[in-house]
């Protein structure tokens, strides 16, 4: 076991990296600069605590917000790490007293607000301490293209500068465009940089749109489907807030809400209600979510689309951060685009700009809204928009979405295929995919006439199969190995030693094709619910073990309640469901369970040993 995984049993009490992780901790235990981009859930807070335990000395870690500082600090108390946040949230001799423990060497890792970087109480402290690494967590923030622009992230570079040795800089964010990797590569003076990007994937998710007449209606019986689970409603504005939540309420949901309009006070403790399982339901705006690492949120619902595929899968992207199931369903309106239409008209955050600027800045949010649109209706796979959105190549069916398990039939392209295959055998392999298709598709180009085409045996045979189909079947077989397109520049069609098996007939060839005809709104409710078992593959749960881990969720209560955190930083879902399964009878074997480390062990394991045991 390496070093880097024993600290990740040990005091998380996971067994393995996910996905990019090995690889981040991996440059930053060399010494070199990092930067992780990763999507929301993927498990950066990992990339940055795991090497900060094994380096010598102190990280730093700027963070641009309160809630998200204070999440993870005590998480971090809980797991046996000494760990504490410097920011605008502390007495003023609160913060002189968690200074002069850092000062006395006392915290591995520092939480610490940009503003407070430049401040003499601050620098003092830094230019004397051994500081090994520099972690900058939301560091699009430092990028004036990214959605959460702050300035003060622009004084990183300078306080850097002012200390006697460079420490290692990683940087974390969730925003991939390229315009805001290079402004934080450019803005935070990486040194030749590690650059990892992992998946945008998120396959525990359901995606699915609606287009329900009454919405209200709909999404009530979507909660009521869901009782006790943790959940988030978004709204486009503060007024559909009030009424959401006002009916939910009247009819006895265990509902909160959240809005830029409402008291600090309230929107403080309705944030806390919610974070800590005192309520279920979270009905906000967008102002909602930033910073908030709740790991069992099992839905997020928008009754209302968002202004952009950015926002949506953001704040969609809070559902299942755990890794169990989790549905994400978007209600669409027409009036949601006229709403946002009129947010981009009105727009006055890009006053610096000049009229030329604004006008462009405003073209983009169209174009982008349309995106938005565009995903509310299309037959396609979910999922494989979302991550085309993103710059991926998703799979062209992902089987747990609305349009996979509703929209799309299996279908036999066996003859199809076979006219392909002809028409390139026939042709000799030496043209791409758009003379294939043109031939085949009977189409009279300049290029079709140019190499006497229209005298293969092959031209116009699949005049009746729509262009966009034929492209998929062909990609299909790409995919599959039945076709090869070279890729010395000139991509080529080729056949391979599977085509032959296809066109002498020994083999079919069966896809996923979407059909036609749907609308969203059509969705069967009874299909949707399929898709929610994926996240945990085929295992389903026994009725005893149900009963189980509804008491391991007591118990999970009763000693968040005693620690004061919210239950989720006990133990995860995924954690006692894990117990439920491996049903733990040592503390050996506890120890297996995944989410169980030694230092949460030593604190409430034998409890949880006990329950399970009873
Ligand atoms: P991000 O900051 O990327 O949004 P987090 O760091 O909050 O994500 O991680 C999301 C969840 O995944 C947390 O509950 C975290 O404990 C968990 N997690 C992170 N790494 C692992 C791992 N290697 N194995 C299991 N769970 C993990
Ligand atoms: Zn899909």
């Amino acid at each position: 076991m390496s070093s880097a995984e024993q600290v990740l049993k040990q005091y998380f009490g996971y067994d393995s990296f996910r996905e990019g992780q090995e690889e981040l901790i991996g440059s930053i235990l060399k010494g070199q600069d990092t930067l992780g981009i990763m999507p929301t859930g993927a498990g950066k807070s990992m990339c940055f605590q795991v090497p900060a335990l094994i380096m010598e000395g102190i990280t730093l870690v700027i963070s641009p917000l309160i809630s998200l500082m204070k999440d993870q600090v005590e998480g971090l108390n809980q797991a046996g790490v000494h760990a504490a946040y410097l920011n605008s949230s502390l007495t003023a001799g609160q913060y002189q007293k968690a200074l002069g423990l850092a000062k006395q060497g006392r915290y591995k890792i520092i939480y610490v607000a940009p503003e407070r970087l430049l401040t003499d109480g601050f620098l003092n402290f830094a230019v004397e301490a051994d500081v090994s690494m520099l972690t900058v967590d939301e560091a699009h923030c430092i990028s004036q293209w990214g959605q959460d622009f702050r300035p003060s992230y622009l004084k990183i570079a300078e306080f850097i500068e002012k200390l006697p040795k460079r420490p290692v800089i990683s940087a974390f964010t969730a925003t991939a465009t390229k315009e805001v990797r290079d402004d934080i590569i450019d803005l935070l003076l990486l040194r030749s940089p590690t650059v990892a990007t992992t998946g945008f994937d998120r396959p525990n998710l359901y995606f699915a749109v609606q287009a329900p007449k009454d919405k209200y209606a709909s999404m009530k019986n979507f909660l009521q489907l869901h009782p006790g689970q943790s959940g988030i409603v978004y709204c486009l504005t503060r007024k559909y807030v009030e009424e959401v939540y006002g009916r939910l309420k009247d009819e006895g949901f265990s509902v909160t809400k959240y809005h830029a309009g409402l008291a600090d006070g309230e929107r403080k403790a309705n944030q806390e209600d919610f974070i800590y399982g005192r309520m279920d339901i979270m009905v906000a705006t967008n102002a909602f979510g930033m910073g908030i690492d709740k790991s069992d949120v099992r839905f997020v619902v928008h009754y209302n689309m968002p202004k952009n595929m950015e926002s949506y899968y953001q704040e969609a992207g809070r559902a299942g951060r755990d890794g169990e199931a989790a549905e994400c369903i978007l209600m669409y309106a027409g009036q949601d685009v006229v709403t946002n239409q009129f947010f981009i008209d009105n727009n006055r955050e890009n006053q610096e700009l000049d009229e030329a600027a604004r006008r462009l800045a405003a073209e983009r949010d169209r174009e982008r809204l349309r995106k938005m649109t565009f995903y509310c209706f299309t037959n396609e796979c979910l999922r494989d928009y979302i991550l085309r959105y993103f710059g991926e190549y998703g799979n062209s069916y992902c089987g747990n979405c609305a349009n996979c398990l509703s929209h799309f039939e299996t279908v036999d392209v066996t003859e199809t295929a076979k006219a392909v295959l002809g028409c390139v055998l026939s042709s000799r392999q030496r043209f791409g995919t758009t003379m294939i298709m043109d031939t085949l598709h009977g189409a009279s180009t300049a290029k079709i006439r140019k190499y006497r085409m229209e005298e293969n045996p092959y031209y116009g045979k699949l005049a009746k199969i729509p262009v966009y189909k034929l492209r998929k079947v062909m990609n299909y077989m790409q995919m599959q190995g039945y076709l090869h397109v070279t890729d010395d520049g000139y991509a080529i069609v080729k056949l391979t030693e599977k085509s032959e098996a296809v066109f002498s007939g020994k083999e079919q060839i069966v896809m996923k094709m979407a059909k036609e005809e749907e609308h969203p709104a059509k969705v069967k409710k009874e299909r949707r619910r399929k898709g929610i078992a994926a996240g945990y593959a085929d295992y389903e749960f026994t009725e005893t073990q149900e009963a189980m881990f509804e008491k391991l969720r007591a118990l999970r209560t009763e000693i968040a309640k005693e620690e004061k955190v919210p239950p989720y930083i006990v133990f995860s879902d995924k954690t006692l469901m894990h117990m439920c399964i491996s049903k733990p009878a040592t503390k050996d074997e506890m120890l297996k369970v995944s989410g169980v480390g030694e230092f949460k062990y030593e604190k409430y394991g034998a409890r949880f040993l006990a329950c399970v045991q009873e």
